[in-house]
Order: structure tokens, then C-alpha cells, then sequence
């Protein structure tokens, strides 16, 4: 027995999904499902090497001399599990249930972003009797985690210029632009020497944290720039030799914690007053955005070997004068930040340093100049510098025709405007515009809540309505 509605084509599809295990890089079963999906519609269908679906729908009548328009959703989704749950992501269907109007899985994440999206395409290519121009209805993979698919897509198999990201997950809510980055690392092969000296440790905790693109703009502090400031001030009065440093999970994330072992000369009740003093001040810059962060320094037994005077003068430097945060916001859209840099983790061994820092650009200059300025530096201090991870911006374009449809089209059926809004972070629209540079893009999206958690959550109401709001929008094109 089906939980959701049978009759409705998109809450069956994307029931169907959810007994699908399809986390990223899990995506074979979910991939053959969609073939075979196609090919009982009698559908032409392409299945690349990784995995990504493209299936055709041919132009309803009267629409034949229409241009293609393409529909695309990742159908990857985020596995996250409670801590009870004993749910296997490999082989188990997802638990989904009906509460207060809202889909969820029990204990898991419901794959709503982007079942939801994917779920509508296989609703349009299923319904012979929608109207709408020729389809290109893409589903991709890995988007949640590296967007390979959307990187592998081979553009010559795509004929639409006119496309519509179903991966948004606000109804009413349309995206006109996004970010594009990179991460830089930094590596340094280091010189130990056995150390004579007295030790201390110095923690840096109780930041909050957040999303390097999502959160750059709150002005947080990031745990391993403060470490670095307190260790630069103490630098300029004594001989400072670490033995540790580190800080940070993700490169992605705003790092709350940060902590560094280090031998010193001189004494230590001087150095403890500097801290304070340094993190009294910093306290009071940070009071309104981190009002529990706490800095802290305490002697330690002495450890037996530490990074010779120069390394680790270098290492502290690199840290200090590197931009990490928000850099530039827009004066077109309000609230919205265009530049950014995350000073993401940093891990000091035995054998090497190294330092990960992601930057995001709303134009792909903004990306290359803060890359360029970081090889800078980084060759300034004796560094090597490497690059990784790329996507390109999705850059705002101030004429868009399908956007102006969409417009009238939500206005005519809602009486309201639709709202228009950029996004500080990597879509797979910036992906496929690189390859298809005159792709027109919007986005379309239904009410979803707490996605890449357990308690993810799908609007059913919503996600009646935006089906409905994307036939009728197909029937405009
Ligand atoms: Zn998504």
C-alpha cells in the first residue's frame, strides 16, 4: 500500500525513489531505474559513465516548431541518520510517512532535495497529455558531493538553450545566479628540532561556527585566523616554536575550534597576560556574532621536539595575513555576498603542514584574483600551493526571457511576484552554463525543510501546487 497519493504522478514517482537506496556515489540502481523508466514510455534515453540519465520527450502537438527546454535534478541525495536509527543506507528503503501535511523518513534523511525535482520530470515525461516544447529531462549525479555528473554531461547531447533547475528548495523562490570557487592548499614540509624549552597550549572553542557560503556574511570568527592572531602577537615579543597546530573538519565550514602546542621562551605569566589582553579585545569585536567564544592558555609538560623558529614563524604568518570571511558584497542585491574566503582546516604532523581554504566568487574574477593573491602569499612565505576542487559561477545575467515567462506566469497564477534571488554557493546550473554558454536558466522549487538532516521534510501542499505551477509554466515555453 502507497503512503502518498497514487493518482498524483509526482507524489508516486517520488515514493518510487524513496525504496531506492541512492546516496551520493550510490547511484547505479537509481540510474538503471530511470532507464527502464524510459524505455517503458518508449522514450529515446542516454546513460552516461557516470551515471547520469538524459531522457528525450518529444514536443507536444503544436509546439513542435518551440525551442527544447531542458528539466533537470541530481538524483543523489544526503545520507544523515539519527543516532537510534539502524537504518543501512546501502540496502534499505527509506521509512517515509504523512505527519501534519509534511512527507519524512523515519530516522533519515527523506532525499526530498532532490527526489522532489526528480520525481516532477518523471511526472512530465509519463503524462502524454501536458503541453510543452521538446524535452531534455537530465538527471545527475553526485551533486551532494563532488557535482561530478553535471561536470561529466556531454553538452553535444543536450539540444535545449532554455533551462529549468528543479534543485531548489523554496516555492515562490527563484535563483538568478551562483557563486563559483575553489580551494587552495598550502604544504610545507617542516624542520623538527628537540626542544629545550617550556611548553603551553592555546584552544580556541566556543565559536559558532556555520556554512563557509551560507554564513560567510554573519561575520563569524573562525577559529584558526584568532589563533593566529594571538600567535603573531606573542610571536613579536618572544620565540615561539609549535609542536601542533590544527583546527577545522571541512574546508566548507567555518572552523569553531582551534588549538596549538608550542614552546616559548621568557616567562610564562607575561605570556598569559598577552593572551588576555589579545583575547579581551577580540572578545568585544566578536561580542555580538560569537558571544561565547573563549580563549585559553596553560603550561604543559614541554614536548620533546617542535617546528624550528622559521617554519613556524612562517606557518603563523601564512595564517595571520591570509583573508579569510566575507570579502565583497553586492550593491545590486541586497544582503548578498559576491567574494568570500574560508581559512577551512589546517593539520600540523610530524611529516608536513597544511592549510585548506576555500573561496567563492559571484564572478569567476573574483574567484581567480583571491587565487592569485593566495599564491602570492603563499610563495612569499616558502609555501607550495596547489589547487583543487573548481566549479564555475553561475554568473547573473540581467535579461533573461524564460525568467520574464516564469514571471508572468507565477503572477498570473498567484497574484503575487515571484521572488528572484542569488545564492552565495555552487549550483550545477554554473556547471552546465560553462558548457552551454548561452543556456537561459531559472530555477523552480516546492517547500522543503531541515534538508541533509533526519528531520528533513517535504510540503505536500507545496509540492502539489509547484507541479502544477511547472505544467502550466511548460505550457507557456
Ligand atoms: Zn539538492
Amino acid at each position: 500500500m502507497s503512503i502518498l497519493d497514487e493518482k498524483k504522478p509526482h507524489q508516486r514517482f517520488f515514493e518510487a525513489l524513496t525504496k531506492i537506496p541512492h546516496g551520493s556515489e550510490n547511484e547505479q540502481a537509481i540510474s538503471d531505474f530511470l532507464v527502464e523508466f524510459a524505455k517503458t514510455r518508449k522514450r529515446k534515453v542516454i546513460q552516461d559513465a557516470a551515471n547520469n540519465v538524459i531522457v528525450y520527450k518529444e514536443a507536444s502537438r503544436g509546439y513542435e516548431d518551440h525551442p527544447a527546454v531542458m528539466l533537470q535534478a541530481h538524483i543523489d541525495m544526503v545520507n544523515e541518520k539519527s543516532s537510534d536509527s539502524t537504518h543501512n543506507f546501502e540496502t534499505d528503503p527509506l521509512d517515509i510517512y504523512v505527519e501534519d501535511g509534511f512527507v519524512k523518513a523515519r530516522g533519515t534523511t527523506l532525499g526530498a532535495d532532490d527526489g522532489a525535482g526528480a520525481a516532477y520530470i518523471m511526472a512530465v515525461l509519463d503524462d502524454d497529455t501536458l503541453m510543452h516544447p521538446r524535452i531534455n529531462a537530465v538527471f545527475t549525479t553526485g551533486e551532494e558531493s563532488t557535482m561530478n555528473g553535471a561536470f561529466q554531461i556531454d553538452p553535444k547531447l543536450l539540444d535545449a538553450r532554455r533551462l529549468i533547475n528543479l534543485d531548489c528548495i523554496d516555492e515562490g523562490i527563484s535563483t538568478t545566479a551562483s557563486s563559483g570557487g575553489m580551494d587552495v592548499l598550502f604544504h610545507r614540509k617542516l624542520n623538527w628540532i628537540n626542544n629545550n624549552q617550556n611548553c603551553c597550549q592555546l584552544c580556541v572553542s566556543g565559536l559558532y561556527g556555520g556554512h563557509s557560503g551560507g554564513d560567510i556574511h554573519l561575520e563569524r570568527g573562525n577559529a584558526l585566523k584568532i589563533i593566529a592572531r594571538v600567535l603573531h602577537v606573542l610571536q613579536k615579543q618572544n620565540t615561539i616554536m609549535l609542536s601542533s597546530l590544527s583546527g577545522g573538519f571541512k574546508v566548507n565550514a567555518i572552523p569553531h575550534t582551534a588549538e596549538a602546542v608550542f614552546a616559548y621562551d621568557g616567562d610564562f605569566s607575561h605570556l598569559s597576560s598577552i593572551v588576555k589582553e589579545t583575547a579581551a579585545a577580540i572578545q568585544k569585536e566578536l561580542a555580538y556574532s560569537d558571544r561565547e567564544l573563549q580563549i585559553e592558555i596553560r603550561q604543559i609538560e614541554p614536548v620533546k621536539e617542535v617546528v624550528d623558529q622559521n617554519d613556524s614563524e612562517a606557518i603563523v604568518k601564512l595564517l595571520y595575513l591570509h583573508p579569510t570571511g566575507l570579502r565583497h558584497k553586492s550593491e545590486h542585491m541586497d544582503g548578498l555576498t559576491v567574494a568570500s574566503e574560508n581559512i577551512g582546516v589546517v593539520t600540523l604532523d610530524r611529516m608536513h603542514f597544511e592549510a585548506a581554504v576555500s573561496m567563492r566568487g559571484a564572478l569567476d574574477s573574483y574567484v581567480k584574483d583571491m587565487q592569485d593573491e593566495s599564491h602570492t602569499l603563499g610563495a612569499l612565505l616558502g609555501f607550495e600551493c596547489e589547487d583543487a576542487n573548481w566549479y564555475p559561477c553561475w554568473e547573473y545575467v540581467e535579461n533573461s526571457a524564460l525568467r520574464s515567462i516564469m514571471k508572468e506566469v507565477y503572477h498570473d497564477m498567484y497574484g503575487t511576484d515571484l521572488i528572484l534571488e542569488a545564492v552565495h554557493g555552487g549550483l550545477e546550473c554554473g556547471i552546465l552554463k560553462d558548457k552551454l554558454p548561452d543556456l537561459d536558466i531559472v530555477t523552480l522549487g516546492m517547500d522543503m525543510y531541515d534538508v541533509h538532516t533526519p528531520m528533513e521534510k517535504l510540503d505536500l501542499a507545496s509540492f502539489d501546487r509547484s507541479y502544477h505551477f511547472l505544467c502550466e509554466f511548460l505550457s507557456k515555453l
